[in-house]
This record gives C-alpha cells, sequence and structure tokens, in this order.
C-alpha cells in the first residue's frame, strides 16, 4: 500500500493523475496530511465519500508506531521509541526549552560511523530510513504536542544516524519541512548535525537550502580526535573547519560546533584552549555537551567544576558557548540509548 507520508506535492499530483482525478485534489491532500496531520481519510471532508474509500483502499497516510514514552523528571525532555514498518526502532526526542519545542530526528537504524562513546555507533548500522520515516518520527511528536496546545517551533537532525551518509531522504524530508502548504519551519528553524562528512557538507552550502550546520568536532586535536571518532582520518580536523568556513560565509550562519566533554580525555583547560586556537576567524559558538554514560564504554562524566572550567576559558576568549546538559539526563537522552536499553523489549 502506497504511504502518503514522505510524498512531495509532485508526487501527490503524479498519484492523484494516476487515479482520474482533478490536479487540485493533490493540493488537499497534501495540506492534510503534512498542515493538518491527518492520520485517517476519514476526516478529509472536502474530499466525497468515494473518493476517500478509494483512497483508503490503496493509499495509507503513516506506519510508524509509539513502543515506549519517557519523560524526564523536570518534564523538558520527552523521549519517544517509535517502531517502523518492518521492525526497526528509531527514537526521537521532543525538548521543552523556555518558549521552544524542538524536535530531534533519526536518520538511519544505527551508525556506520562508530564513534566510541555513542551508542547508537556501538550498535552498528542497519539501514537508511526514507524521507516517510523521518517525517512520521516529526508528525507524531507534533500531534503530541498539539494535544497540549502547543507546536513544533525547531527541527534538529541530532537523533540517531549521520544525516549526510542519507544525503537524498534526508534533504528531501527538509524540503517537506519547509513546504509553506504544509509544516512550513523555516530553513533557519532546522539545524542539521554531521560527524565531519566534508562532502556532505560541500553538496549542502551549494544547494541554496540555508539550514543550521552543526559539526561534533569533540576534540580540538586529530589524535585525540581520530580515537574518539574514526570517521576523522579520511576527514580531519583542519579540511573540516576551512569547509566550515566556507559554509558559513555562502549562507552568512553560524556554525556551530559541537563538543562532548569527556573525563580526561578531552576536557582539559588546555584542551578549551585549543579549541579557541582552531576555531579562530570562523564565525561560530560551541554547544559543550557533558558526556552522558553509556553501558560497557569505560568513559566518564567531568566533575561540574571542570565543565565550567572548559566553558569559561571559551568565554573569556569570546567565543559563544553554551552548555547543554541535564535534559533528559535521567530519561538517558544521549544519541541511541533508549533504543540500546530496550534491544529486544
Ligand atoms: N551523527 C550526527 C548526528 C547524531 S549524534 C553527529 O554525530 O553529529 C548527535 C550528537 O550527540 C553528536 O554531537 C554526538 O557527539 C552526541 N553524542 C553521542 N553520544 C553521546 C553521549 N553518550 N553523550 C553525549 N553526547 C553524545
Ligand atoms: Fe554516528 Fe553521530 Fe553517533 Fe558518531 S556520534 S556514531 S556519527 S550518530
Amino acid at each position: 500500500m502506497m504511504n502518503l507520508v514522505g510524498m512531495s506535492l509532485e508526487e501527490m499530483e503524479e498519484f492523484i493523475r494516476s487515479l482520474g482525478k482533478e490536479r487540485y485534489r493533490a493540493r488537499q491532500l497534501f495540506r492534510w496530511v503534512y498542515k493538518k496531520g491527518a492520520s485517517d481519510f476519514e476526516l478529509m471532508t472536502d474530499l466525497s465519500k468515494s473518493f476517500r474509500e478509494e483512497l483508503s483502499g490503496i493509499a495509507r497516510i503513516g506506519s510508524i508506531r509509539e513502543v515506549r514514552r519517557l519523560t524526564s523528571r523536570d518534564g523538558s525532555a520527552t523521549k519517544f521509541l517509535l517502531e517502523l514498518e518492518d521492525g526497526e526502532r528509531v527514537e526521537s526526542v521532543l525538548i521543552r526549552d523556555e518558549d521552544r519545542r524542538t524536535v530531534c530526528l533519526s536518520c538511519q537504524v544505527g551508525c556506520p560511523l562508530g564513534c566510541k562513546f555513542c551508542a547508537t555507533g556501538k550498535m552498528g548500522f542497519k539501514r537508511n530510513l526514507t524521507a516517510g520515516e523521518i517525517l512520521e518520527q516529526l508528525l507524531h511528536i507534533r500531534k503530541v504536542l498539539w494535544r497540549e496546545g502547543e507546536e513544533v517551533t525547531n527541527v534538529v537532525f541530532m537523533g540517531m544516524g549521520e544525516p549526510f551518509l542519507n544525503y537524498e531522504q534526508v534533504m528531501k524530508a527538509v524540503r517537506l519541512i519547509r513546504h509553506e502548504m504544509g509544516i512550513a519551519l523555516g530553513a533557519r528553524r532546522i539545524t542539521l548535525s554531521t560527524a565531519g562528512i566534508v562532502p556532505g557538507m560541500e553538496r549542502l552550502s551549494k544547494e541554496g537550502v540555508p539550514i543550521g550546520l552543526a559539526i561534533s568536532l569533540n576534540a580540538a586535536d586529530d589524535a585525540t580526535r581520530t580515537e574518539l571518532m574514526p570517521i576523522n582520518s579520511r576527514y580531519p580536523i583542519k579540511v573540516l573547519i576551512k569547509v566550515a568556513e566556507g559554509f558559513s560565509r555562502i549562507y552568512k550562519r553560524r556554525i556551530t560546533f559541537e563538543y562532548v566533554l569527556i573525563y580526561r580525555v578531552n576536557d582539559s583547560p588546555e584542551h578549551a584552549h585549543r579549541l579557541a586556537e582552531i576555531l579562530k576567524g570562523i564565525p561560530c559558538k560551541v554547544n559543550l555537551i557533558p558526556y552522558n554514560p553509556i553501558p560497557d564504554v569505560p568513559f566518564e562524566r567531568p566533575p561540574d567544576e571542570r565543565i565550567l572550567k572548559f566553558q569559561e576559558v571559551l568565554l573569556s576568549r569570546n567565543y559563544t558557548a553554551t552548555l547543554r546538559d541535564s535534559k533528559g539526563r535521567d530519561i538517558q537522552a544521549a544519541c541511541g540509548q533508549l533504543r540500546a536499553s530496550t534491544r529486544g523489549a
């Protein structure tokens, strides 16, 4: 059966044409699926009853199923474990931050890059998600928010997987998230996080899609970074910084550098100074993320005073350095952790 979620307007027009209906029906359908979030053809009262019945015989609107939901004690984060049609599971997170309601999306089941500190990396790579599966996560969480009388304000690709290793489907999802007849979120409210896949970064900078770019740097020297993120041997820090600079120039946007702080691995004041050196002249902000422990990995979260000291060094050198902390620490809100802890559940 045809899944309407993930279809572009052009694809819906093609679908409608194949049914011998008027072209404007596609626009109605598009609005029902993406703007109004209908999950049932019965609701589409501006379509005739017979057409609705015809549609429900050949098409469906999504298939994702919520398996588990966990909300942090302070209510700032809700994590969803979602099951795809083939039984694979991904997680998505809703983060409530003052006036922001940010949905964090997964783009792959697992991840092939195998970063040492990452639960998703530990589980290996299963498959890419389709644009539809990416959008279904968003539509599902938007519906949860609607029931609370709230709206999604931001979307980040920071869940499971590496967006630039699933470029086509991620960008298709981005285009649909931006589409003004549908979800209609501005490019400035969408951010993609990458482990530093240079060809992807270059491709995006030529795409004319000015979404935010976050780079998971996590170390200020190649030896440490390669140790943590094996992909660094292919795309080392110097190259990343150069491409990041180009990206920020083309889109006139600051780049976000994410930096997971791991005790005695990359968290000393010297490391912070080194980071300040390599980012010199790049319009950027640094997002510090204290390491969230995962099973069977010997890394530790640094003590608070070390975290604050690291931040202080960056601030004293005139960087914007925010601390992304504690949101959902008690619900394992780091990348891939819920999925990993419920395997076989
Ligand atoms: N693959 C992309 C996007 C998903 S990972 C990327 O690597 O950027 C999203 C973020 O979670 C990355 O910045 C990563 O460094 C961070 N992360 C992964 N595991 C973590 C952990 N155990 N504790 C804290 N942050 C983690
Ligand atoms: Fe993949 Fe990102 Fe995890 Fe690295 S940090 S393994 S790139 S999801």
